[in-house]
């Protein structure tokens, strides 16, 4: 067997080299993530976004796991087209290119448009890709100081001919937090008759208008040669896009190496980037809260006169000596958040610094809770009075009764939980968060279950038609949404948080809410267990083994699986044989149902063990 490191002399070198990273203290490792993530770049927090994992799982299974080839050579699909499409449209390009990685969209879009006959002016502190391309292109490279247009117009002005002039930058910095004056570096390209490249990695999805990147409101003229946009920041996905004129796409087939031999993006990833898109063009709601999380850290921070720098949702926070930002990081991660220490080589000697990043998704008591820890680790107290994760509110606990059908026994279910947890001295509330018909599940709970309605708030979304939820939005002339749902459910979870939070759906658990989002997209945004309620009779297997399925491809926690009807031994040990873990409980059909048969029903079968 032919061994790797059959030269000992070269092992020897190489581990000579990294003890020097070793000595210098700058040894690397990798590290599985833990704690609360304050750390990536998932600004909106759309990477576990259900709509975004479901386009994404189906896209593998209409495509497979890739088409290994280059999109030249019969790697190109139809979701690459769409994806690029969708990203052309948002940032108002002629067109877009997919690449497997924003680090090759840089490479190719440097590339094809300098060359050695030019001069490139690249701002100090761009990003590595972008240092590497502009080397790639063999064009005389000229490096001005961190967004300073006095500098850059200098340079410009000492500059010999060339061909063509591009100025290099990033739209927003991802160590520093700022962002760089465009407007002003637009007016130079026009006065020196150059044209900027312009990375908008960190600013795409967060800044402009619907998110489409620092780029989007101002007026360039002809001076914008190319916009790289990455997916693995907002976006929460991965891969990059170059986006531009037609001419610039076309030539990026011809001569962008990276794009040229390199095999083509997966599926997968192409379709999570196109629901992304969708979802981020949409997410103004998502920015404002991403905006109003970070001004609240920034705040915080500087009240404490900590020394942050920049202005958006990545928060540096400047320590200087490498061992105080190790210091410091590694004493908030002890309290269970996830902030790193940022060091040379990636920033210059003497700032070392820690890089918080704020999300969406955070909430206002987690902000805070950091803060504070950041601010006693950063005075060299040791982070433990209280600024602990421990301090923040517990996790909503929530259950929700889905269906294999309509009309199948979910209210009754519903209320028997309920009154389940009431027994078992737990505060309890129900709620339906959308309701098709004129039905009233809601009351029927309440009187079954014997609570106040003041513990079971109306249906968030209430449609007339009994239908499914899509066909009864539109007889409505509106359209419901999954995200607009779960945050207003969340809302109201919050505002009791110590309850034990029974949910029901409308009818089957894959009725569509919208023309792409159905029931599981919105049980997947609560992060919610389930109990799957199906019929007794004859036929219930092949709804509960498909509705089983669903729910396990999901990744969603099924609790168990009530039938309800007449008893049937035989369904009940087909089902149990091929889910042996799964509790599985039969329930009648009263001829009335009333709160004395829900009692007498629960004697003789507790539900207390499926409660979270
Ligand atoms: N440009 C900038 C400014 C970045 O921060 C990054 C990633 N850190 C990239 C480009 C490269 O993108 P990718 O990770 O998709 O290769």
């Amino acid at each position: 067997m032919p061994s790797i490191s059959s030269s000992t002399t070269l092992q020897a070198q190489l581990l000579d080299e990294l003890s020097r990273w070793e000595l210098a203290g700058r040894s690397r490792a990798l590290h599985l993530p833990a704690g609360l993530d304050f750390t990536t770049n998932d600004y909106l927090g759309l990477s576990n976004h259900p709509t975004i994992v479901e386009s994404a799982r189906r896209a593998l299974l209409q495509w497979g796991a890739g088409s290994p080839a280059s999109r030249l050579l019969r790697g190109h699909l139809e979701i690459h087209d769409r994806a690029e499409k969708a990203m052309a449209e948002w940032l108002d390009a002629q067109a877009a290119l997919l690449f497997p990685s924003g680090w090759q969209a840089n490479q190719a879009a440097l590339t094809a448009l300098a060359s050695s006959e030019d001069i490139v002016f690249s701002d100090e502190l761009n990003h590595a890709s972008l240092i590497d391309g502009c080397r790639l292109t063999k064009a005389v490279t000229r490096i001005f100081s961190h967004n300073d247009p006095s500098d850059l117009r200098s340079l410009l002005t000492k500059a010999g001919p060339a061909r063509r002039r591009f100025i290099v930058v990033e739209s927003a910095y991802s160590m520093e937090g700022d962002r760089a004056p465009l407007e002003t570096f637009a007016e130079l390209a026009h006065e020196f008759d150059a044209y900027l490249i312009v990375d908008e990695a960190h600013a795409i999805g967060v800044y402009g208008s619907s998110g489409s990147g620092g780029c989007q409101d101002i007026d360039f003229g002809d001076r914008l040669a190319a916009r790289i946009v990455t997916g693995g920041k907002a976006l929460g996905v991965c891969g990059g896009f170059v986006a531009g004129s037609r001419p610039l796409i076309d030539l990026l087939l011809h001569r962008g190496r990276s794009f040229v031999f390199t095999t083509a993006t997966s599926p997968a990833t192409a379709a999570a980037l196109t629901a992304a898109i969708r979802l981020a063009r949409a997410g103004d709601e998502r920015r404002s809260r991403l905006f109003e999380r970070t001004q609240q850290l920034r705040h915080l921070l500087a009240a404490a006169h900590l020394k942050i720098l920049g202005s958006g949702p990545i928060i540096p926070v400047l320590l200087g000596s490498e061992t105080r930002a190790l210091e410091v990081a590694s004493a908030i991660s002890r309290l269970g958040f996830d902030v790193r220490a940022i060091r040379p080589p990636t920033v210059p000697p003497g700032t070392s610094r820690i890089r918080i990043v704020c999300h969406a998704d955070h909430t206002p008591e987690s902000i805070e809770t950091l803060g504070r820890a950041v601010i006693e680790a950063c005075r060299g107290e040791s982070p433990s009075s209280g600024a602990s994760l421990q301090g923040l509110p517990p996790l909503p606990r929530i259950l929700t009764v889905a269906g294999t059908d309509t009309e199948i026994g979910k209210t009754v279910v519903s209320a028997l939980l309920v009154r389940a947890a009431q027994k078992a001295g737990q505060p309890v509330r129900y709620l339906k968060p959308i309701q098709t018909g004129t039905d009233l599940d809601t009351e029927t709970v309440c009187r079954l279950a014997e609570i106040d309605s003041a513990h079971s708030p109306k249906p968030i979304v209430e449609l007339p038609l009994p239908a499914s939820i899509d066909q009864a939005a539109r007889s409505a002339n509106t359209r419901v949404e999954v995200e607009s749902v779960a945050r207003q459910t969340t809302n109201l979870i919050q505002k009791v948080p110590e309850a034990l939070w029974i949910l029901e759906c409308a009818g089957g658990l894959l009725v569509p809410i919208n023309e792409s989002e159905d029931q599981s997209h919105l049980l997947l945004s609560l992060q919610t267990p389930v109990i799957l309620v199906a019929r007794s009779g004859l036929g219930t297997l092949n709804h509960s083994f498909l509705s089983i399925e669903a729910l396990q491809h999901r990744g969603l926690d099924l609790r168990a699986l009530i039938l309800v009807g007449d008893a049937h031994p035989g369904n009940v040990h087909s089902l149990q044989t091929r889910f042996p873990d799964l509790p599985i409980l039969e329930l009648p059909r009263w001829p009335e149902v009333s709160p004395q048969a829900l009692d007498r029903w629960l004697t003789d079968h507790p539900l207390e063990f499926l409660l979270p």
